[in-house]
């Protein structure tokens, strides 16, 4: 039985590919982006998640936590990190819900019941989207999920950072039908100091998966002072230009999602400024300059 670890499932999702669809959020991901909006899914194991705000301020917690992770300090609940063992006691008995364990290892006929539900409304284009977190970090239960849904004539969709062994995304991809496929920089050192990783396989996948005739969007993140120069939005317009099979180039302006969400998993964040108007109006005059289909969002 395949099984994975997953944060969320969304449905009705349409912002995740074609139609109406089912979002699967993968948990891990090998990527540790700066401006990361989904930073519950980088880490491979569940988490602790705390909202201050909801807290009564109860004390319940702290004498329930068998590893004493949890006191106050200054009229404020606290939570050690190191200490605390996410084993959700503390979750349990917390009855303003302040307190939350994201990730759950289910399977992958759990996650298709919840799919076969939404499959009404799918219509001719809608289906699953497999995102996370990466999803192609969890290949086994990503390939059995989508292996389920072409028995059943369920579109796929894998939004991906599209780092990963090439033998193993090669595999997969012939049972997946658009991939929504990021691109963040194109200076390499940029890439790694920002992201954690090199971008040479992001690009030379990118490049294997439209030799294979895979239908791809890619996904531009832009991010003031870190890859909305001109240089770099040019290099990426002059990558994808040797490409056949790229439908579009979708722009996805920052909006500091993933800022409370980082501040509620204790772990540091970095903020950046939203992209002025003014910035994504050039963005995309430049991208549409190259011949490009272009949007903004998903
Ligand atoms: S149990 Fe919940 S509401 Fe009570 S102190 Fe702990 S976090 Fe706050
Ligand atoms: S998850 Fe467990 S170890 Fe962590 S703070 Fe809560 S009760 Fe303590």
């Amino acid at each position: 039985m395949a099984e994975g670890l997953i944060f969320d499932i969304k449905r009705y999702a349409i912002h995740d590919g074609p139609g109406i669809r089912t979002t699967v959020f993968f948990k891990g991901c090998p990527l540790s982006c700066w401006w990361c909006h989904n930073p519950e899914g980088q880490s491979f194991s569940p988490e602790l998640m705390v909202w201050p705000d909801r807290c009564l301020k109860c004390r319940t917690c702290i004498s329930a936590c068998p590893n004493s992770a949890i006191s106050i300090s200054n009229s404020s609940i606290v939570t050690e990190r190191g200490k605390c063992e996410v084993c959700g006691v503390c979750t349990a008995k917390c009855s303003a819900n302040a307190r939350e364990i994201v990730g759950k290892i289910v399977s992958a006929e759990e996650v298709m019941a919840e799919v076969e539900k939404d499959r009404e409304f799918y219509g001719e284009s809608g289906g699953l989207t497999a995102s996370g977190g990466e999803p192609l970090a969890q290949p086994v239960f990503l390939h059995v999920l989508l292996n389920r849904c072409k028995e059943t004539g369920i579109h796929t969709t894998v939004d991906t950072s599209g780092y990963m062994e090439r033998k193993t995304l090669a595999k997969i991809s012939s049972k997946v039908d658009l991939f929504l496929y990021d691109l963040k920089m194109m200076d390499p050192k940029k890439h790694k100091l920002h992201t954690g990783v090199s971008n040479k396989p992001i690009i030379e996948n990118l490049k294997m998966l439209d030799k294979l005739g895979k239908q791809i969007i890619i996904r531009f993140p832009l991010i003031p002072s870190v890859n909305s120069t001109k240089a770099n939005i040019s290099t990426m317009c002059e990558l994808v230009s040797g490409l056949r099979n790229i439908r579009r180039i979708s722009v996805l302006p920052y909006r500091q999602l993933g800022v409370d969400k980082a501040k509620r998993l204790g772990k540091g964040v970095r903020i950046f400024a939203k992209p002025s108007d003014r910035m994504l109006d050039q963005s995309l005059r430049l991208i549409k300059s190259y011949g490009f289909a272009v949007n903004v969002g998903g």
